[in-house]
């Protein structure tokens, strides 16, 4: 620290020139310090090309590569731009030879040098920078770089700890370097559009009070009122309800909301979606609104054109045809029902199913080049089946002029052409069955199948397909809890033909609700909000909400329902989850800067950790030890 401030002063008697010089061996506290000053870029790494021969430039950036051809170093030197080639010929002085030879892989460094052509065979049509090399006059390292946990390379294959422990380091690779520029272009053309639809983009709290919303929320204890906390936002869903009823009528964030949820699939605590709402607006003025801004952002960010429409489907169609609520529309293999056909035939264990009031479902799988439905194969499916509840798989291979054989082909004797019609069945298509009393049960056990098949037949085409699932149900049933609750949230509008009896049969109810799926993914969910205190409140108390307790948790809501609030609706598309899909990975960590790990920890600061006691006494709280609990 001593030393530190030593050298400012010294600092300051020095004029810059000779500053220059000091500085690069400079000492603090013992130590060398590399450069406290350096040659600042002039350039960046992906910039150069051919028309630059001749000029004179600085670039900073990584070691990338390095390879040493005895006094002849060529230094592939990486930014967040591209790549250039650096080199050091065999006649550069032995001060530039010496620094040449002390470079590692991903010392940062400055390199003042010449532009100039590479010789006709060495070009490099594979980088943008491949027409030039740098030769260089002067190279600087400006700080070394300690033992690689792994090579910077396009993806890293090391595992996901690893990466996430050493994510500055991760993030250097092109693969996240792309995925993180992409992710800001996409938030970008997102902000440009809305503002041009004159949309105000506003914030909303973090700190909220805990409001039921169908995760579980996160509590920040607070110092000041002891025993009282504030909640993270699940969503900023009521506030932008609010900003709706003081005036704000098209309103977007791009928020960050937290879920207290257990590792399941592709979760993350916290994570970052579009919010918007609107006043005055009936359901299709949010789908047209999220269909002009999806165009754009598409066109903007990938120049991939979307229609000028997507895709409508009801929910049970959607269930019925594709077996689950976000169908990869991408490819066929739509689910038939079959029951007509089983009534027919001799398969008894499916006409017990059917007489107690069960479904029976069938896929036709097509013919595809190099595929082979063998037993093994066969079993595979079966066990993807029966994770959603059906029991077995029987299936029929069709063979020439509508013959069947396979393991359902003895109970259609008589029938194949009918079943080969009825399927749209050719030759060297495999006929697959699903069946369960249960319609949800039997409707997820087809669309496993096909989402199987899709994947591993190699049929699902490239590209982004977008639809809107729309007119779900209100209610579901929660068999544990044993009460009706919200699909989606409590604030969702029934359709008008329910209003009236909608306490007689919650089941049937439909609410203005839709979700927006891409490439079987549900990227979006939106809906058509209450604006109406009773309405409210009787849907508070089909949800297992008494007066009382609607009145405790969301009586501001209700308050502010009191004082002429517009008719409103909205949408929240997750964008880690939009940025995935477009940068074509599986995972919403992929797109993150610092995600969590699959257990909720982030291994680079280690955290979730301990607190100081003297925290703890601030905060009020106590810890349970396990066995307290
Ligand atoms: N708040 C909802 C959610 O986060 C989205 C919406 O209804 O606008 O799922």
């Amino acid at each position: 620290m001593r030393s530190c401030k030593l050298y400012a002063n010294v600092c300051i008697f020095l004029n810059v020139k000779c500053l220059k010089r000091i500085l690069l061996n400079a000492t603090i506290g013992g130590k060398e310090v590399l450069s406290m000053n350096f040659d600042q870029r002039t350039v960046t790494c992906g910039q150069l090309r051919g028309a630059d021969a001749g000029k004179t430039v600085v670039l900073n950036g990584w070691v990338h590569r390095d390879r040493n051809h005895g006094a002849l170093h060529f230094i592939n030197l990486r930014d967040r731009y591209g790549i250039t080639q650096v080199v050091v010929d065999d006649d550069a002085s032995p001060e530039l030879q010496k620094v040449a030879s002390e470079l590692r892989m991903e010392y940062c460094i400055a390199v003042t040098g010449i532009v100039r052509l590479r010789p006709d065979n060495m070009i490099n049509h594979d980088m943008p920078t491949g027409e030039i090399e740098v030769k260089a006059q002067k190279i600087s390292i400006l700080s070394k770089c300690a033992t690689l946990p792994f090579m910077i390379d396009s993806e890293n294959a090391a595992n996901e700890d690893l990466r996430l422990k050493y994510r500055f380091l991760d993030l250097r690779s092109s693969g996240m370097q792309d995925r993180i520029r992409l992710r800001h272009e996409f938030i970008k053309a997102i902000r440009e559009y809305l503002y041009t639809e004159g949309f105000y983009e506003i914030e909303t709290p973090t700190l909220i009070r805990s409001t039921p919303e169908g995760a579980r929320d996160f509590l920040v204890p607070s110092r000041k009122y002891p025993g009282k906390f504030y909640a993270l936002p699940q969503s900023p869903q009521l506030y932008k309800q609010l900003l709706m009823v003081g005036g704000f009528d098209k309103y977007f964030q791009i928020a960050r909301c937290y879920r207290d949820e257990d590792a399941r699939g592709d979760r993350q605590l916290e994570f970052t979606q579009l919010d918007v709402e609107m006043s005055f607006v009936k359901r299709d003025d949010v789908l047209s609104l999220m269909e002009r801004l999806f165009g754009h952002v598409f066109k903007e960010v990938m120049n991939y054109e979307l229609p000028a429409h997507f895709r409508r489907i009801d929910y049970y169609d959607a269930m019925n045809t594709y077996g689950c609520d976000k169908p990869d529309l991408r490819f066929g293999c739509e689910i038939k029902d079959v029951s007509d056909l089983v009534q027919k035939s001799t398969f008894e264990a499916y006409k017990t199913i059917l007489a107690n009031k069960g479904y029976v479902k069938a896929i036709c799988a097509p013919k595809t080049e190099g595929f082979d439905f063998t037993r093994k194969y066969l079993d595979e499916i079966a066990a993807t089946a029966k994770v959603y509840g059906a029991q077995f798989v029987p299936f029929l291979k069709v063979g020439a002029n509508n013959a069947l054989s396979g393991s359902a082909a003895k109970f259609f004797v008589g029938m194949e052409s009918e079943v080969c019609s009825f399927m749209g069945a050719k030759e060297g298509d495999v006929i697959l069955m699903v069946a369960h009393e249960n319609w949800k049960k039997c409707c997820a056990s087809a669309g496993a199948v096909r989402s199987k098949l899709g994947k591993d037949l190699g049929i699902i085409r490239p590209g982004f397909e977008f639809c809107w699932i729309v007119d779900f149900p209100l209610f579901e049933y929660n068999e544990e809890e044993g009460h009706w609750e919200a699909a989606h949230h409590m604030f969702s509008m029934p359709q008008a033909k329910y209003i009236d009896t909608l306490e007689q049969n919650p089941g049937e109810v439909r609410g203005d609700l839709y979700d927006m799926v891409v490439n079987g993914y549900e990227c979006a969910s939106g809906s058509i909000r209450i604006h109406d205190v009773d309405l409210q409140k009787r849907i508070f108390r089909i949800c297992n909400f008494s007066d009382e307790e609607g009145e405790k948790k969301f009586g501001f809501l209700l308050n502010a329902f009191k004082f002429g609030p517009p008719p409103h609706g909205g949408i929240a598309p997750g964008i880690d989850r939009m940025v995935m899909i477009m940068s074509e990975q599986s995972s919403i960590k992929e797109v993150i800067a610092f995600p969590k790990n699959s257990f909720a920890v982030s291994p680079m600061d280690d955290c979730p950790n301990d607190v100081d006691q003297k925290q703890l006494d601030e905060l009020h709280l106590i810890i349970k030890k396990d066995e307290e609990k």
